[in-house]
């Protein structure tokens, strides 16, 4: 199993790969970033630690710079359909236990998983829908755990304001779950509990399936 701690290399440093690196190497994990282009390479390599100019779909390439040894990598080429094809396949050569490929299309993220990535992700897909749930309206924001489970802020319906939420039969009656309160004005999350009465204006963070969740955003 990969750890936490595990230095991370990332190939195809486009807009998705660079937000990646920048956010891993932040974060305090070891990076290894790499584009086949040098203009890509030259203007990153200030902001992170170490960037190189190789192709991921040049097997020499790929071992030179050790990536056999890497338990995690990311295939963050979308684009080019072939060349994020070929990388995953010679990461999948090359053992590494835990691969994380980008996908533009859903026949992308298929071939991606046949040809053996543990993880694939569609963000721009992820994003388009997340960010359909902010335009509709009364959420703050929508982050989906599973497909059949979402956290979503937004702000408390008339009817559970002013009664602690024990009483609001809340679970019962619209399946969801309110997990933390933040006071308007305030600037920190708490956890809410059976006893929290929540007021209006206040933010909340609360769980559940998707439909559940859009339906009790709804009575507001
Ligand atoms: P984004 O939408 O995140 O910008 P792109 O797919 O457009 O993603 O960008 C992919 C990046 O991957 C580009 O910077 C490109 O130079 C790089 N790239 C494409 N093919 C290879 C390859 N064979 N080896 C290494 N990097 C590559």
């Amino acid at each position: 199993m990969a750890s936490h701690r595990d230095p991370v290399a990332v190939i195809g440093l486009g807009r998705f790969g660079t937000s990646l690196a920048t956010e891993l190497a932040g974060g305090g994990t070891e990076v290894l970033a790499i584009d086949h282009r040098p203009e890509i390479v030259q203007r990153l390599s200030g902001q992170l630690g170490q960037v190189v100019v190789a192709d991921g779909t040049d097997m020499d390439a790929l071992r030179e710079l050790g990536i056999g040894e890497f338990r995690r990598v990311v295939v963050a080429i979308g684009t080019d359909l072939e060349a994020s094809i070929l990388t995953t396949s010679l990461l999948v050569e090359l053992e590494v236990t835990d691969i994380w490929a980008k996908a533009l299309s859903s026949q992308h993220g298929k071939i991606l998983e046949r040809i053996g990535a543990h993880h694939v992700v569609f963000p721009e897909h992820e994003m388009g829908e997340r960010v359909a749930h902010l335009v509709s309206g009364r959420l703050l924001d929508w982050v989906e755990l599973d497909p059949q489970w979402v956290f979503a802020k937004t702000k408390p319906p008339r009817e559970i304001v002013g009664v602690p939420l024990g009483q609001t039969g809340l679970r019962r009656r619209h399946r969801v779950t309110v997990v933390s309160v933040k006071p308007e004005g305030g600037d920190a999350y708490t956890h809410a509990g059976m006893d929290t009465v929540l007021r209006y204006g206040c933010e909340i963070v609360i769980a559940g399936r998707p439909q559940d969740v859009e339906r009790f955003v709804d009575l507001q």
